[in-house]
């Protein structure tokens, strides 16, 4: 505290940076007060500036909080070497190894501390024949590593110490008209990295501010560069839309300025299946309005509700060539993933989560006997259910199976017991006896109803095989 005082009374720590180039924007001016930046981010700036190096929040922060929001988390900028900010602070650790980073710990935070970097002409050695930038690891100073930030209204330095902005590109007055505007050739700039045009789309979605027409224009004719970015990194992308507790936005803007089609086979899935579009609507919706009340979202539940019409679909053409329901699931199950993981880049460790609620659907429609108790065991019971929930609301299976989960699951002893529907198993044994049909070809408007194996099936493949199959995180 007394160190804070004193600090504050000597005066701000030596300068080594010109910043003539830079508008310098003064508290009284854009309002921001050091209160409004995290604990860890003001620990991040203060320890470096006291150990005379450069250092200011930077990015998404500064643009957040300039439009009333809260920040999603801090990004500091420094002049130290990340080997440099390493010493300065113990809880840290370098991460990356092309573009070195450092995450300083304090306790649940971490600060992303960055280097600044040099922009690298287009047209040099180091990027790909589409212009694409292969390498940006050199480091610079505070004008440069304003240059390479994508945004005007990214490119703003806070500095928590003295409560100035330092704005080389307009980003100030861009922020405060609510514009989204590229900095320098927006061309130039999608061609050296095509994620730029989706963060175009989600950052101007998310922040509801508009996409200067300069930066929107060339979007149209240059999508196709994205074929040529690494899957994992348009997965992130895609992730960080969905994600983003405006994901509804997202997908609509990325629908106006035509992007989604061709883009990422998901995305074409949750645009053009009209069957599918509402359930994908009310799941997004769900997910956005869970991130609002900060309730935690799973990427499976999400991926799982995006390509379930997909699955739902090459399930039905596998039974109208006569396979069995449950094989013709797993079949089905595997061959989305495939094609869906040619484009996407979604982990194994997903899929696994995906198939296990696409199976318990089946299970969730059997209400007799054991079953529905053994079901209310499963560690993923809970999102399987919430999965139910969503296909009742789109008007794919009967509200009235929800409500029976609904009621099920809190219900006494007694009243479970009169729940339970009457068990089949009459039906079992006149079934072996008789020659096995060919299973009911689903119509694609009437899934749900044919979802449940058969009861000669489900003797071949019982439960504990199925469950067997799905490896719980
Ligand atoms: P969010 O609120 O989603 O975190 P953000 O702008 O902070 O938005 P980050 O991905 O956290 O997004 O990136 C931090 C900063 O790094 C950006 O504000 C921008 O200055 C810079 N940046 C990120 N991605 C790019 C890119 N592809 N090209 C240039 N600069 C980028
Ligand atoms: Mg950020």
């Amino acid at each position: 505290m007394i160190r804070k005082f004193l600090k504050r009374v000597m005066g701000k720590p030596a300068k080594t940076k010109p910043v003539d180039n830079a508008r310098v924007i003064p508290f009284s001016v854009h309002g921001v007060d050091r209160d409004q930046i995290s604990y860890g981010a003001q620990k991040v700036t203060d320890g470096l500036q006291e150990a005379g190096y450069e250092a200011y929040v930077v990015g998404g922060a500064v643009r957040d909080l300039l439009l009333g929001r809260k920040p999603k988390d801090f990004d500091v900028a420094t002049s130290a070497t990340p080997e440099e900010v390493r010493r300065v602070f113990r809880r840290s650790r370098i991460i990356g190894r092309r573009f070195q980073l450092v995450h300083v710990m304090f306790g649940e935070e971490v600060v992303e501390v960055s280097t600044f970097r040099s922009l690298i002409e287009a047209g040099d050695a180091q990027t790909d024949e589409h212009g694409r930038l292969l390498r940006d690891n050199q480091f610079g100073d505070q004008e440069q590593d304003a240059a390479r930030r994508d945004f005007t209204a990214n490119a703003l330095f806070y500095d928590p110490y003295t409560q100035e902005i330092y704005d080389y590109h307009g980003g100030y007055a861009d922020t405060r008209k609510h514009l989204l505007r590229m900095i320098g050739d927006p061309e130039v700039r999608y061609r050296e990295d095509p994620v730029r045009m989706l963060r175009a789309v989600r950052l101007s979605a998310k922040l509801g501010i508009t996409l200067d027409a300069a930066t929107a224009a060339p979007i149209a004719r240059m999508k196709e560069l994205l074929d040529n970015v690494p899957k994992a990194r348009l997965l992130d992308e895609v992730l960080k839309m969905l994600l983003s507790g405006h994901s509804v936005e997202c997908i609509q803007q990325l629908h106006r300025m035509n992007l989604h089609h061709g883009l990422l086979p998901l995305l074409d899935v949750i645009m053009e299946q009209p069957m599918g579009e509402k359930f994908i609507m009310l799941a997004l919706r769900n997910t956005d309005e869970r991130i609002s009340q900060d309730k935690p979202v799973s990427p499976a539940f999400l991926f799982a509700a995006l390509l379930w019409h997909e699955v739902l679909a090459a399930w039905n053409l596998r039974l109208q060539q006569g396979e069995r329901p449950v094989g013709a699931m797993h079949a089905a199950m595997d061959e989305v993933l495939a094609k869906q993981r040619a484009q996407l880049a979604i982990p194994h460790r997903v899929d696994a989560v995906m198939k296990e609620i696409w199976l318990m659907q089946q299970r969730l429609e059997q209400r007799s006997g054991q079953r529905p108790y053994r079901l209310l065991e499963q560690p993923r019971f809970r999102a399987g259910y919430d999965f139910l929930l969503l296909r009742c609301a789109s008007g794919e299976v009967d509200d009235q199976l929800g409500l029976w989960w609904d009621e099920f699951q809190d219900a006494s002893d007694e009243r479970r017991a009169e729940m339970l529907q009457p068990e089949q198993a009459g039906d079992k044994k006149r079934r072996r006896r008789k020659p096995r049909k060919k299973p009911d070809i689903a119509m694609q408007g009437d899934v749900g109803a044919q979802f449940i194996a058969p009861e000669s099936e489900q003797e071949t493949q019982p439960e504990s095989k199925i469950q067997s199959e799905l490896p719980i995180e």
